[in-house]
């Protein structure tokens, strides 16, 4: 997976991130760009958060209207977490500044 409009571009150097090097660096507050060595700061973090907590919200509603079996509902939680984790890197944007939290 390299090239395309969706991996995070350095906002410093503006070169694009390859998926493995976007992916170790989402784990990180502060994400330093492989090729500068210059910090970048994802801008829609906090949508992320809020996105899986619906979604975690949906499930736990789901399960108390239709009934769904609470041995389900984990494994579907975990695997959306390891989906979102893999997933996360490509909408990363990255800014030079911390983005405030509004
Ligand atoms: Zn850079």
């Amino acid at each position: 997976m390299s090239g395309g409009e969706y991996m995070p571009t350095c906002s410093h150097c503006h070169r694009e991130w390859t998926y493995w090097q976007a992916f170790k660096q989402s784990f990180r507050l502060t994400k330093i760009c492989p090729f500068c060595r210059k910090e970048n700061y994802e801008g829609n973090q906090k949508q992320g958060g809020i996105y899986s907590l619906i979604l975690v919200l949906l499930f736990i509603l789901a399960n108390s209207f239709f009934d769904i079996p609470i041995a389900w509902v984990l494994p579907i939680v975990i695997i959306y977490f390891v989906l979102f984790t893999f997933i996360r890197p490509c909408f990363m944007k990255l800014y030079t500044k911390q983005q405030p939290y509004w």
